[in-house]
C-alpha cells in the first residue's frame, strides 16, 4: 500500500514512513493512494472476529506487509488489553433507534485512547526496529495530551513532551497528564490559551534543522495511523448489531471537532461496510454543519462551549475529505486550500453540494441543548453521558427516521467533564482510576507563552 499527498506534492511512500511523516511535507494530508474494497464475503467472515482480531485485519490492509504480521499482531494485542472492557468498545442499547457506541474505556476515559495506544506502541515498536531515539511534541486541549502520554510513558526510545494552556483544561485533564511520573515525559503548562501551544508547536516543527536533528513527531489527529485505527470500530459496532439482527439501515452519528472521527467513518463506507447515513455533530463552533447544509467552509465567531474537545473552528482532517469529494484531483485540493488560506473561505457548486449532503446529514447543538439532552437521557434511560457524546445524541434524534437505527459515538466517559454535568445537578460517582489521581503529586514544568522559553526547556528535556 502506498501513501500520497491531498496536495500530490509528496512522492509514494510507504506506511511506516507515512505515520513518521504526520503532515505531508508539501502542507497536505496523507492519503492510501488505493482505498481497499471489501467484499460482502469478507465482511460475513469478519463479524466473527473479536475487537483486536478484526484490528488485525484492518490494520493488514493498510500496513501491507510493512510490519511482519506476527509483529502486527502483538502490536495489536498489546495496545487493545489496557483497556478496561472486554469488548473493548462495546455498544450498548438504549431504545429501538439508538444505540451507543463506548469509546472510552481506554486508559483516559476518552477514545482517543484507541488511536494512540496503538500509535505510541508502533513509535516504540519503529524506534526498536531504526535504534533512534523518537521525540514527540504536541499541544493539546486536554484529551490528546493525555491519552498520548497514556500511550508512551515509560517506553524505552521516546520522549514526549505536551504543552497545554495552565489552567485552561478541565481538572481531571490536567491531573492526567501531570500525575504522570516516568522520566520521559515533560508537561510544559504555558501562560496562554491553546492557540498560542499550538502556535508554538507549529513554528518548533517548521524550524527544520531542530525538527531533524531530533527526529522531532507529531500525534495530531492528521496522522494516517489516528484515522485508520478509528475505522475498526465502525466494524465492530456494525457486527455487533448485525449478529442482533439490526442491520437494516444503520446510521452512525459522530460529536465532530477536526473531522478525524468521522472521516474514519466515510472511510468505512468507502472500504463497503453498508452505512445508511454519517450524521456530523457539532456544537455552537459549527462551520461543519454550515458546510454539509450550505455549502461554504468558512470559519464563524469562537463559542466556548461544554463540549470543549469539539471547539474547533478550523478542521484539520478536512483537506482529506475535500480530496475525496474533488474525484481524488489533488490539483484542485491543493487551489481549493490555497484559496482558503488567502480568502478564508471555501465555497462549493451545487452539484458538489449535492454530493456533500448525499454523504452527511449535519447538526449543530447549542449549549442549553446539549445539557437538555444529559437531564434527560440520565432521566429516561439512566445514562449518563458526557457533553460531547450529547451532541451526537441530539443530531441523532434530529435524523434518525423510524425505519433506522443509530449508533452514537460515545467519545469521552462523563467523569472527564464533570464541569457540565454538575451544571443539572447531577451527582455521578468517579471511576477509581478518576478518583485516585486526586490523591496523586504533580508534575508539570510553568513556563511563559514565548518559543524560545518553551524551546530551553525542551532542549533541557532532550
Ligand atoms: C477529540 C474529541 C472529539 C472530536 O474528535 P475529532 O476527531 O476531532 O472530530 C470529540 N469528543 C471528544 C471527547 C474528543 O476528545
Amino acid at each position: 500500500m502506498e501513501y500520497i499527498s491531498t496536495r500530490g506534492k509528496v512522492g509514494a511512500i510507504g506506511f511506516v514512513d507515512a505515520v513518521l511523516m504526520g503532515l505531508a511535507d508539501d502542507g497536505g494530508l496523507l492519503v492510501p493512494k488505493h482505498i481497499p474494497q471489501l467484499s460482502a464475503d469478507t465482511l460475513a467472515q469478519w463479524q466473527k472476529l473479536s475487537y483486536p482480531e478484526l484490528a488485525l485485519e484492518l490494520f493488514s490492509l493498510y500496513v501491507d506487509g510493512e510490519i511482519p504480521r506476527e509483529d502486527l499482531k502483538k502490536l495489536v494485542d498489546d495496545s487493545y488489553a489496557t483497556f478496561r472492557h472486554e469488548e473493548v468498545t462495546p455498544v450498548r442499547r438504549v431504545n429501538n433507534n439508538l444505540h451507543i457506541l463506548e469509546l472510552f474505556h481506554g486508559p483516559t476515559f476518552a477514545f482517543k485512547d484507541i488511536a494512540l495506544q496503538f500509535l505510541g506502541n508502533l513509535y516504540s515498536y519503529i524506534s526498536r526496529r531504526t535504534n533512534s531515539i523518537i521525540h514527540i511534541l504536541g499541544a493539546t486541549s486536554g484529551d490528546t495530551g493525555a491519552s498520548a502520554i497514556e500511550g508512551v510513558r515509560g517506553k524505552e526510545g521516546i520522549k514526549i513532551c505536551i504543552l497545554h494552556p495552565n489552567g485552561k483544561v478541565s481538572k481531571v485533564q490536567e491531573l492526567q497528564m501531570t500525575t504522570v511520573d516516568d522520566a520521559n515525559v515533560l508537561n510544559l503548562s504555558v501562560e496562554g490559551n491553546f492557540d498560542d501551544c499550538q502556535r508554538i508547536i507549529k513554528e518548533l516543527f517548521a524550524d527544520v534543522a531542530f525538527k531533524q536533528q531530533y527526529h522531532l513527531r507529531a500525534i495530531n489527529s492528521i496522522n494516517i495511523a489516528r484515522v485508520l485505527a478509528q475505522t475498526v470500530y465502525y466494524f465492530y459496532a456494525y457486527f455487533q448489531l448485525a449478529k442482533q439482527g439490526q442491520a437494516g439501515k444503520v446510521n452512525f452519528s459522530v460529536p465532530t471537532g477536526n473531522f478525524g472521527d468521522i472521516f474514519a467513518g466515510y472511510l468505512a463506507k468507502k472500504m463497503g461496510l453498508p452505512v445508511n447515513k454519517l450524521i456530523l455533530a457539532t456544537n455552537e463552533n459549527n462551520i461543519l454543519e454550515r458546510f454539509v447544509n450550505e455549502g461554504v467552509y468558512q470559519p464563524g465567531e469562537f463559542h466556548m462551549t461544554y463540549s470543549p474537545s469539539m471547539d474547533i473552528q478550523v478542521a484539520s482532517n478536512f483537506e482529506r475529505y475535500l480530496y475525496y469529494l474533488y474525484g481524488e484531483d489533488a490539483a484542485t485540493t491543493a487551489t481549493l486550500m490555497d484559496g482558503f488560506k488567502k480568502e478564508g473561505k471555501i465555497a462549493i457548486p451545487a452539484d458538489k453540494l449535492k454530493q456533500v449532503q448525499a454523504d452527511f446529514v449535519a447538526y449543530g447543538v447549542q449549549n442549553d441543548e446539549c445539557l437538555a439532552t444529559i437531564g434527560q437521557y440520565h432521566d429516561e434511560y439512566s445514562y449518563l453521558l458526557d457533553p460531547h457524546t450529547a451532541c451526537g445524541v441530539a443530531a441523532s434524534e434530529k435524523n434518525t427516521a423510524a425505519d433506522e437505527v443509530t449508533v452514537a459515538l460515545s467519545t469521552a466517559h462523563p467523569a472527564k467533564f464533570n464541569e457540565a454535568i454538575e451544571l443539572i445537578q447531577i451527582e455521578q460517582t468517579f471511576p477509581p482510576q478518576i478518583e485516585a489521581l486526586f490523591e496523586k503529586p504533580q508534575h508539570q514544568t510553568l513556563v511563559g507563552g514565548s518559543n524560545d522559553e518553551v524551546k530551553a526547556e525542551i532542549l533541557k528535556f532532550f
